[in-house]
C-alpha cells in the first residue's frame, strides 16, 4: 500500500498531518494507498517555495522554459502506459479511456510550448506625438489548481503548462480520492530537472483547499469540481482578491432529431452517456428523443446499453468500468431511487450487475429512465453515473426549452441530418461546448474548456488561447524619449 507524499521545493516531503484520507480501487474495493490532508502550513510551505522561485524563472527566457515542457513531454511519452494504468486503478475507467486522457494531458504541453507565439503583447508608436506604447503580457506569480476526481491527470494540466511556461510558479492539489496518477506525474516532473520550487504539489482536501483560497501570496486559482464547490472557491477568491476560474458540474442534454441516422449515431450516443461510466462533465446526461425519433431511439439506444461489457477498465474488451466509490456509488443509487419515487419507469436496471471475479467493485451496470418529466429530480440535477433520462418532446423548441431551463450550461449535443437545425442549435442553445453529430464534445487544448451558468464561475476558461491572459497581466508602457 502506497502513502504519498507532497512535493515542495523539488523534494518529496510528508505532510506535518497525522490524518491520512484512503485510496481505493473502484474495481476491487481494495484500499490501495493514502494520501495525507495536508494542512494550511503544508499549502504555506509550498507558496513560500513558489514564491521564492518566482524571480528567477520570470527572468528565465521563454523558449528555455518551452525546453522544460519539451523534455517533460519525452518523460510523460516515456511514462505513458504506466500514468495510464495507475490511474485506472484508483479512478475506475477503462484503460483506452485512461490513455485519451493521459494524451490529453501531453497535448497540453505541446500546445504551450508554443509560449514564444502565444504570449505576445502589441504596440502602436507616436500615440501622440513622439509616444510610443506597447502591452505587453508578464507573469504575475504564484498560481494553483484545485482537482476533481474524475480526471486525475489531465484537469491539472489544462492550467499549470501555461501558467509555469508563461513565467509563472505552481501549486497542484489533487482530489484526494486520486492522489496517486499526479504523484506519478511528478515523478516525471521531478526527474525534468525543472528548478526547485517552479512546480509543486501538496495533497489533501479541505484544509488545503482553504490554505490556497486564502494565502496573501497566491494570485490565482484554477478550479473544477462540483458547481457547490466552484461558487465557494469562486466567493473565496473574490474575497481574497485573486484571479479565478472556476468550472462547476453539469447536466448535458442530447437532441435526437427524427431525420438523425440512428445506427451511425447510436456507438456515439453511447459513449457519451456510458463512457467514463458516466463521470464525466461532458457525459450525456438526458436523451431527448424529438418527435416521432422516440420509440426507434429507445428500442435501439436500449439494446446497445444492453450489450455494453462491464469490468475491471485494466481487462482487454471491457467498455465500462466501476464508478470512483462506495460513497459515490451511493450516491448514484440514491438518484434511482428518487427517480422510480417520482413516477419515471425504470427500462433498464443496473442496481444490481455482478461482476464475475469483482464482488466487492463499485459497479452499477447501465440503467434506463423512460417517460422522465423535466421537473424530476434526475431529470435537473447532476448524477454523475452511467443513468440516463429519457424525455420525449414534440419538437426543437420544446428541447432547447429543457436546455434553457437546465441551471447547468456544459455542454448540448444534436443528431440531424439537416444543416439547418444544427445552425439553429448552434445559435439558440444556452451551453459553451456543442456537439453535432457527436456525443462528448471535448474541446482539445487549443480550444476553450468550460461551460456557461452555473456551470462556469469566472470570464477565462481552461486552456485554448485565452488562458495566457489568465495567466499574465498586461502592462501597458506609454514612452516618450526626447
Ligand atoms: P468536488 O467539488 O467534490 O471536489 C473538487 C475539489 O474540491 C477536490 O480537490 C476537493 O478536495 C475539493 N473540495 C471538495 N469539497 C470541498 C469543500 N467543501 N471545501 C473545500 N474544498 C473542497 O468535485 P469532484 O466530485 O471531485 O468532481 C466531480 C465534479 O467535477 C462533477 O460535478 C463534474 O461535473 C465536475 N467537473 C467539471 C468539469 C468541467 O470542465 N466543468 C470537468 C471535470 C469535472
Amino acid at each position: 500500500m502506497k502513502r504519498v507524499k507532497n512535493y515542495i521545493n523539488g523534494e518529496w516531503v510528508d505532510s506535518e498531518t497525522k490524518e491520512y484520507g484512503e485510496v481505493w480501487c473502484p474495481a476491487t474495493g481494495e484500499k490501495i494507498g493514502e494520501a495525507p490532508f495536508s494542512t494550511a502550513n503544508d499549502v504555506d510551505r509550498a507558496a513560500r517555495a513558489a514564491k521564492e522561485a518566482y524571480w528567477e524563472w520570470r527572468c528565465t527566457p521563454p523558449l528555455t522554459r518551452a525546453r522544460y515542457f519539451f523534455k517533460l513531454k519525452n518523460l510523460f511519452e516515456e511514462s505513458f502506459e504506466d500514468i495510464a494504468r495507475i490511474l485506472v486503478t484508483e479512478e475506475g475507467k477503462t484503460l483506452d479511456e485512461s490513455r485519451g486522457e493521459v494524451r490529453r494531458m501531453i497535448e497540453n504541453v505541446e500546445h504551450a510550448t508554443g509560449v514564444t507565439t502565444l504570449m505576445t503583447g502589441y504596440n502602436l508608436e507616436d500615440i501622440a506625438h513622439g509616444i510610443d506604447c506597447t502591452a505587453e503580457p508578464q507573469p504575475i506569480g504564484v498560481f494553483g489548481v484545485i482537482a476533481p476526481f474524475n480526471f486525475p491527470a489531465m484537469v491539472p494540466w489544462w492550467f499549470l503548462p501555461y501558467a509555469v511556461v508563461s513565467g509563472n510558479t505552481y501549486i497542484v492539489k489533487p482530489s484526494e480520492q486520486v492522489p496517486m496518477t499526479q504523484t506519478r506525474i511528478f515523478e516525471a516532473i521531478d526527474a525534468c530537472g525543472f528548478p526547485e520550487g517552479v512546480i509543486n504539489m501538496v495533497h489533501g482536501a479541505r484544509d488545503a483547499v482553504n490554505g490556497m483560497l486564502y494565502h496573501p501570496d497566491i494570485k490565482g486559482i484554477s478550479f473544477v469540481g462540483q458547481s457547490s464547490t466552484a461558487r465557494y472557491v469562486y466567493k473565496a477568491c473574490g474575497e481574497t482578491g485573486k484571479r479565478v476560474q472556476s468550472l462547476g458540474g453539469a447536466k448535458n442534454f442530447v437532441l435526437v432529431m427524427p431525420d438523425a441516422e440512428l445506427d451511425k449515431s447510436m456507438p456515439s450516443l453511447i459513449t457519451s452517456f456510458y463512457g467514463c461510466a458516466g463521470e464525466r462533465c461532458l457525459s450525456g446526461s438526458v436523451l431527448v428523443a424529438v418527435g416521432d425519433v422516440y420509440k426507434e431511439l429507445k428500442e435501439k439506444f436500449v439494446a446497445a446499453a444492453k450489450s455494453l461489457k462491464v469490468g475491471n477498465g485494466l481487462q482487454e474488451g471491457i467498455q465500462m468500468g466501476p464508478v470512483v466509490s462506495k460513497k459515490h456509488k451511493e450516491k448514484v443509487l440514491g438518484y434511482i431511487e428518487k427517480g422510480i419515487q417520482e413516477g419515471a419507469k425504470l427500462i433498464l436496471d443496473g442496481r444490481n450487475i455482478k461482476i464475475e471475479g469483482y464482488p466487492n467493485g463499485f459497479f452499477i451496470g447501465p440503467t434506463i429512465f423512460d417517460e422522465v418529466h423535466p421537473e424530476m429530480t434526475i431529470a435537473r440535477e447532476e448524477i454523475f453515473g452511467p443513468v440516463v433520462s429519457l424525455i420525449h418532446v414534440k419538437n426543437l423548441d420544446e428541447g432547447l426549452k429543457l436546455i434553457e431551463n437546465s441551471e447547468y450550461g456544459n455542454a448540448a449535443c444534436l443528431y440531424t441530418t439537416s444543416g439547418k437545425t444544427a445552425r439553429e442549435f448552434k445559435y439558440r442553445a444556452v451551453a459553451s461546448m456543442m456537439g453535432i453529430n457527436l456525443g462528448v464534445a471535448a474541446p482539445m487544448s487549443f480550444f476553450p474548456f468550460g461551460g456557461a451558468k452555473g456551470s462556469f464561475f469566472g470570464d477565462i476558461k481552461g486552456h485554448g488561447r485565452e488562458v495566457f491572459q489568465f495567466f499574465t497581466d498586461t502592462k501597458v508602457v506609454i514612452q516618450r524619449w526626447t
